[in-house]
């Protein structure tokens, strides 16, 4: 027996082996990661830990008993598989034999194609990325951060309170436009500008100056010659599913899976979870999208261990609707930012409760309704909010 397969060790593969035992599968589970640690945390690599210094081993999540016999496959990436042979074809030319695969290989920090030196810049997904920017955050250092995201926002602020000087270069008009909305992105910017950073929205970075070997400023759409230090690219991310190529799969954004979790067209029992896969999700209507949100990877993972177990004892998995309320939350300075729903999908916005400078209950809506909530500082209040986004009524598609 070959058992159950996972490629990628992060939060939502760990999830799915749990489940898949919780759901009384008993036989191997082989994990397959290309770090080479067992699976950690990563938020706290833009927050806390990037302040303090990264130790991975601090980072770890704890592992359950029923885990204890996982035959960890770490350091080692998945460059291939054949699907309808059942087999995931490693890069130290191995080929793992399985009965059951899950996809749990995350997404990468995109890159962007910009002529110049390579040296200062950086990346933040990984530990090892987290350990290398560290030390180039130290006092007086010139740091321009490209995206004005969660993580970039995240980064600008641990960077400033590490005696930095921060700017960050986007291209949207206000930071966290799209996860907060205008009247909230800029009211956080407003919250970042009294801790001193600086911004230079609605332009791009075309090119970097410096030496053959280091940056040393960037030069925006506009003109403008920016001095850095250290160059931070936080423009988004690319799921990784290349290793799946040429099996028929519908790549498009992610892993198309349905409600079940299962990969859509696979010809073996498969499922995908975690920031890699796109699903539907009933409680926001039928198209299937995929969510870098914490939350994801726990709830995908627990239905696709559960389909998992099913499928291998030869039963029908659960194909009611699937319904995640996605959360996340966000540390930047002191302020906590604690979003439910998928404020996104709004196109009206009403402050409920507070002074948008100040603490504060942001609600967001769309033609269905409430679609998402945001708190500033307001985390404990959120629950009726939470439990008026978890009632709205379930459209499967
Ligand atoms: P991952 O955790 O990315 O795990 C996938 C694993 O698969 C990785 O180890 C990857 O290297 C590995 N892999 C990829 N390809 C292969 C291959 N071919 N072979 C073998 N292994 C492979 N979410 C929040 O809600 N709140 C936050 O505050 C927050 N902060 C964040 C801060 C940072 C810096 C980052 C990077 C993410 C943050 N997130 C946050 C998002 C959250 O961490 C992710 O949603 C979560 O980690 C996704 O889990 P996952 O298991 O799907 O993917």
């Amino acid at each position: 027996m070959s058992g159950i397969v996972i490629v990628g060790a992060g939060l939502g593969g760990l999830r799915a082996a749990e489940s898949a035992r919780a759901a009384g599968y008993q036989g191997p589970i082989t994990m397959i990661g290309d770090e080479p640690h067992l699976p950690y945390t990563r938020p706290p690599l833009s927050k806390e830990a990037l302040a303090a210094g990264i130790d991975v081993a601090a980072l770890e999540f704890r592992r359950k008993r029923s885990l204890d016999d996982v035959d960890w496959l770490l350091h080692r990436a998945a460059v291939g598989c054949d699907l309808a042979a059942h087999e995931v074809h490693l890069d130290d030319g191995r080929a793992v034999a399985f009965d059951a695969l899950v996809v749990a290989s995350g997404i990468r920090a995109r890159r962007l194609p910009l002529p110049g030196p390579i040296e200062g810049r950086y990346l933040l997904r990984t530990a090892e990325d987290a350990i290398r920017l560290r030390a180039r955050l130290t006092a007086g250092a010139r740091v321009v951060v490209l995206g004005a995201g969660f993580i970039g926002c995240e980064v600008a602020a641990t960077a400033r309170s590490l005696g930095c000087e921060v700017c960050v270069v986007a291209v949207d008009p206000v930071p966290m436009l799209r996860p907060l909305g205008a009247r909230l992105g800029a009211a956080m910017q407003r919250r970042h500008e009294s801790h001193g950073v600086s911004f230079q929205l609605s332009r791009t970075i075309d090119v970097l100056h410096g030496s053959a070997t280091h940056v040393r400023s960037v030069g925006l759409s506009d003109g403008t010659e920016l001095p850095a230090d250290v160059v931070i690219e936080a423009v988004g991310s690319v799921p990784n599913v290349e290793w799946l190529a040429g099996n028929g799969l519908d790549l498009s954004d992610g892993v198309l899976v349905d409600s079940a979790m299962q990969v859509v067209s696979s010809p073996a029992p498969m499922v995908a979870v975690g920031d890699v896969c796109r699903h539907p999700n009933a409680l926001f209507g039928p198209a299937p999208r995929r969510v870098e949100h914490w939350s994801v990877p726990t709830a995908t993972g627990r239905r696709a261990g559960a389909t998992l177990a099913s499928l291998l004892a030869g039963e029908q998995p659960d194909r009611s609707p699937f319904a995640v309320l996605p959360s996340f939350w966000s540390d930047q300075y002191a302020y906590q930012v604690q979003s439910f729903g998928m404020p996104d999908l709004a196109d009206r916005i009403v402050v409920a409760e507070g002074d948008i400078d100040g603490p504060c209950i942001v609600e967001y809506f769309d033609a269905s309704g409430l679609v998402g909530v945001v708190g500033i500082d307001r985390t404990p209040d959120l629950g009726p909010f939470r439990m008026a986004l978890m009632d709205r009524p379930l459209v499967a598609g």
